[in-house]
């Protein structure tokens, strides 16, 4: 008798609560032995889309199968153990997904090579910025941990060396700086690919010490600021609770008094903040950025993107303070991802 069984097992992996989901197919086809089907998607509870499971976590799903399966036959069948242990073999091609994407044409940064060290199945971030091209915040996060081991960034990171690109990005699904390995990630990144290094952050840690110091081994650091007080961000930036106008900028202003490199203001403006752009201007010059960055959501989201008129009149009021480019303004590069589907996943278009 073919019967289908879906179950969903909450497990212990070393230190990491584990939910997997299982769907065993298991089907009698005569003249043929028993063919048994099984795949097994592996997520943790904080929504990482997949992850590879080691021989500890894989022994505890298959022992927690073969208990709950009934009929008794799916025990005493191989196929079982034949398909999983295809997966703990090939666990990169059946439950991974690769935390580099891209490269992506950015008419920031030209052709950027993308690292998201969040990798998360939702967005996690600790805004929910009413234009975000990701859709509604999944995991909205206020507290920094590391979401992608530095084993497994170093593996992928060899796997891609030769790429051709102008710059390794730190972005993806979410806020990059709530990944605590970052600064780590930061100077494994430049060792391994010899490529210049730029971190796009909402700015909303940058008064942390531990977060400044990981930004100030990039070479780059682009800071959003969308507003010029707090009802405005929380208007646009819709943040979690605790995230206060005033400390972005004061963090923003710290880190600018010791970094380096090159610091650009990225500014996105839309409907809600149009009739602010002097007053943001003004945000902006007090914070002696490299250059400025004035964008409008030009990839699908939740709100209209500002047409070209109303950005070229945005951008007089940012004239005076130096180096200021637009996103209408900008070309952008062609490239070629090395994998589409985990460049869509966070760039939906490219
Ligand atoms: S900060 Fe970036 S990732 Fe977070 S909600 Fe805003 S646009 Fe989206």
């Amino acid at each position: 008798m073919p019967f289908h069984l879906d179950l969903s097992l909450m497990i212990m992996s070393n230190d990491e609560f584990v939910l997997v989901n299982i769907h065993v197919l298991h089907h009698l086809i005569a003249p043929n032995p028993i063919l048994t089907l099984c795949t097994a998607s592996v997520f943790l509870a904080w929504g990482r889309s997949a992850v590879q499971i080691s021989r500890h976590s894989f022994e505890t799903v298959r022992n927690s199968v073969l208990h709950y399966c009934q009929p008794k036959a799916l025990k005493e069948t191989r196929d079982f153990t034949i398909c999983a242990s295809v997966l703990y073999s090939h666990p990169s091609k059946l439950v991974m997904n690769s935390v580099i994407y891209g490269p992506v044409p950015s008419w920031r940064l030209g052709r950027s090579l993308g690292v998201d060290l969040l990798s998360t199945q939702g967005k996690t971030c600790n805004f929910n910025c009413v234009y975000c091209q990701l859709g509604k915040t999944a995991n909205p996060v206020r507290e920094r941990r590391v979401f992608i081991q530095t084993a497994e960034l170093t593996q992928e990171l060899k796997s891609v060396r030769g790429v051709a690109a102008d710059y390794v990005t730190f972005s993806g699904m979410g806020e990059p700086t709530l990944a605590s390995n970052l600064g780590q990630a930061i100077e494994l990144a430049r060792d391994i690919l010899h490529l210049p290094v730029a971190v796009l952050t909402n700015s909303s840690l940058m008064s942390r010490e531990d977060v400044c110091d990981d930004l100030a081994r990039a070479d780059v650091v682009v800071a959003k600021i969308d507003a010029h007080n707090h009802d405005l961000f929380k208007q646009v930036n819709r943040p979690v609770t605790g995230l206060l106008f005033r400390d972005v900028l004061k963090g923003i202003e710290l880190f600018r008094s010791g970094f380096k490199g090159k610091l650009c203001l990225q500014i996105m403006f839309i409907e809600a903040n149009k009739d602010f752009a002097r007053e943001i201007a003004k945000v902006a010059s007090s914070l002696s950025p490299d250059e400025i960055q004035l964008n409008t959501p030009l990839r699908p989201c939740a709100v209209k993107p500002l047409t070209r008129s109303q950005m070229d009149s945005i951008q007089k009021h940012f004239n005076n303070l130096g180096n200021v480019i637009s996103a209408y303004q900008t070309a952008r590069p062609k490239v070629t991802p090395l994998d589409s589907n985990e460049t869509s996943r966070r760039r939906p278009k490219l």
